[in-house]
């Protein structure tokens, strides 16, 4: 039996490779490229500047799309819209498209479940199951796009998984999210987020990636740490600092510290202090997200806990921002994804 190729993540030079292989002149390559990634609304049937015998061939040759739409839910409190994707193989991952004023953010997963841990997620208590393809990453921005109608200003890698776990297929998601043809995103509006995969760190600088990277740090000092995030056994907030000092010299581009603001945890005005030294010389920014409450051992700190947490790090001169969530009333928020609805 012909094994059927994808078409969704391939990139331009690989569709103008099957095209020519095919005995089709390379340009259409770059038409169907355009017709996947700016105008997948429209039937192949309907797309003008392929010939009949391209369309075809590649009814025949080619599976156009991975995900099916399972569930979509949204959210009385905001607008925010959570979705949840079936793969081919019938596993379940989730995105979310938040809205505000002229800003419609999509956070999207890159692994199905994620092996990083961290005590505070729900998507961490799920395990790996495997690495998502780029047309899965891809085709995320894709639905969420049909399903809204509104364009997509920012990406975030903040779903399921570690995005730099599966570095390449990430990045070469990024890579169609920013091309011309495709979704024409500046870099600045992709946000990578990791829990400090240090390899990966260092070869994401070494690379001279234009994305923004996000560290989920959540703890001044490597005793709070080590409890919340067993990665910080393998890479400690040392070295991962040391490693961001070169993405520092590289770029004037500011890194997002992301810190979970967990009761009694790493929530008191002392950890702040603690926080602000450690990041004093970065150019940085820090992103405190109140905890959402799972099922677990932490609860969400108080909000004059918050502010003041905030207040302390602005005291010395630490750009911050309080995250307040969105789409808590159907498990939108930061550490919900877990797919708890596949059953
Ligand atoms: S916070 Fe991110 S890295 Fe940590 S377990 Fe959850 S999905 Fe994985």
């Amino acid at each position: 039996m012909n094994k059927k190729i994808t078409l969704m993540g391939m990139s331009q030079n690989e569709l103008e490779d099957y095209c020519l292989s095919n005995d089709f002149p390379k340009f259409h390559g770059d038409q169907i490229f355009r017709w996947l990634y700016k105008n997948n609304n429209q039937e192949l049937e309907n797309v003008s500047n392929i010939p009949k015998k391209l369309k075809e061939k590649i009814k025949n040759d080619c599976d156009i799309n991975l995900l099916k739409i399972k569930k979509k839910s949204i959210s009385k409190i905001d607008k925010t819209i959570k979705f949840l994707f079936e793969t081919k193989d019938y596993k379940f991952i989730e995105s979310v498209s938040m809205i505000d004023s002229d800003r419609h953010t999509v956070c999207i997963s890159s692994q199905i479940g994620c092996n990083v841990d961290c005590d505070f997620c729900a998507t961490g208590k799920m395990g790996i199951d495997r690495n998502l393809k780029v047309g899965e990453i891809v085709e995320q921005l894709i639905e969420v796009k049909k399903n809204t109608n509104i364009p997509i200003t920012n990406i975030v890698f903040m779903g399921m998984g570690e995005p730099f776990l599966n570095y390449r297929n990430v990045i070469e998601s990024c890579k169609i999210f920013t091309n011309q043809k495709a979704f024409n995103l500046g870099t600045k509006r992709i946000t990578i987020s990791t829990a400090g995969v240090l390899p990966q760190i260092d070869l994401f600088i070494k690379e001279k990636h234009k994305y923004k990277l996000a560290v989920s740090l959540n703890a001044p000092n490597d005793l709070i740490r080590d409890k919340i995030m067993p990665i910080n056994k393998k890479w400690n907030i040392n070295k991962l600092m040391l490693s961001l000092k070169n993405y520092n010299f590289f770029r004037s581009r500011v890194i997002m510290f992301e810190y979970v603001l967990l009761n009694g945890i790493n929530d008191s005005v002392e950890n702040a202090i603690e926080l602000s030294k450690l990041l004093k010389n970065f150019n940085c920014k820090v992103n405190l997200i109140p905890f959402n409450q799972i099922l677990g051992n932490y609860k969400r700190s108080e909000d004059t806990t918050i502010n003041k947490f905030a207040e302390t790090l602005k005291k010395y001169n630490i750009r911050v921002l309080i995250r307040w969530s969105k789409g808590e009333d159907i498990d939108a928020a930061c550490g919900q994804l877990a797919t708890k609805h596949e059953s």
